[in-house]
């Protein structure tokens, strides 16, 4: 398939885990893609995609950095043509019991996730209204917007604002030809989760590593296994999809059913 060839797809956090997924499956589409993140590995990771023959880039841009943010888009649209599709996944996680949780704790992890996705809302929308070729926005939120977990009350709280984000801006643009989805993935392979489960594991009770995720598996995901990256880029391609265009404002989960509600 080539839902996206002549597409402009920019996508934070997409030098590695979920957001490279995301772009491998844009770019097998056929979309141009423009991945971004802080580390300068973004280039290397933007080489493969370009190796399996799609057009791409990396560019090093901090999301809370609105400076950096506007060179992101400026660069998505003068190397590319346009922006069609944002995908905001860029995201940091930390796990403290309360009294040891820090303010700069806080503060980092809300700039990331809550603040990053919107500046990068902002900056693609203003672009899609200008071009009036409508877009897509989708922002990559959590399972723990559904449901907070036990140790991380920032991230939890940073991944509900950016419902907030997406409901409020789904109405706002709703004319314009742009519809905005914020996803919710589980337990999805990544560095982030290699984090978590050591992390937790030991706060939850001296697990081994790779066991967290073992007794998640077995006992909390009716599909039994753990999530891959390509399991959530299935979702975000078709929210991206004209087949999902009556679709906005909406939250979805990639989990295997570990959350139902
Ligand atoms: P990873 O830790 O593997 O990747 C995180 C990505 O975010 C990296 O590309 C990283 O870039 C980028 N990033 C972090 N801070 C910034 C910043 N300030 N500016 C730009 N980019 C930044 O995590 P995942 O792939 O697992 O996570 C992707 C998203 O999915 C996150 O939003 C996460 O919260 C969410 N999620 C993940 C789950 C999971 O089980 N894995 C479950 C639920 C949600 P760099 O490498 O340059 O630091």
């Amino acid at each position: 398939m080539q839902r996206f060839k002549g597409q402009t797809v920019v996508v934070t956090g997409g030098n590695k885990g979920i957001g490279f997924g995301i772009a491998e499956r844009f770019a097998a589409e056929g979309a141009s893609v423009v991945i971004a993140s802080i580390e300068p590995q973004v280039e290397e990771a933007a080489a493969k995609l370009r190796d399996s023959g799609a057009r791409a880039s990396g560019v090093i841009c901090d999301v809370t950095d609105r400076g950096a943010v506007t060179a992101l888009y400026d660069r998505a649209e003068e190397e590319f043509g346009s922006v069609d599709v944002s995908i905001q996944n860029a995201g940091i996680i930390t796990i403290a019991k309360v009294e040891d949780l820090t303010e700069g704790e806080w503060d980092a992890t809300m700039a990331v996730n809550t603040k990053g996705v919107f500046l990068c809302c902002q900056e693609a929308i203003k672009r899609m209204r200008a071009s009036g070729r409508g877009g897509r926005l989708i922002n990559t939120a959590s399972g723990q917007a559904r449901d907070g977990f036990i140790y991380t009350p920032h991230y939890a709280a940073s991944k509900m604002g950016v419902v907030g984000i997406t409901q409020s801006l789904a109405k706002e643009v709703a004319l314009d030809g742009i519809t905005i989805n914020a996803i919710c993935p589980g337990i999805i392979y990544s560095e982030m989760w290699d984090y978590n489960d050591k992390i937790w594991g030991d706060m939850l009770g001296n697990y081994a590593p790779g066991e967290l995720m073992k007794d998640w598996v077995e006992n909390k995901i009716p599909m039994k296994r753990a999530g891959q990256p390509a399991d959530v880029a299935g979702l975000v391609a078709f929210l991206a999809s004209e087949d999902a265009s009556y679709i906005t404002g909406q939250t979805i989960n990639v989990d295997g059913g570990l959350i139902m509600s």
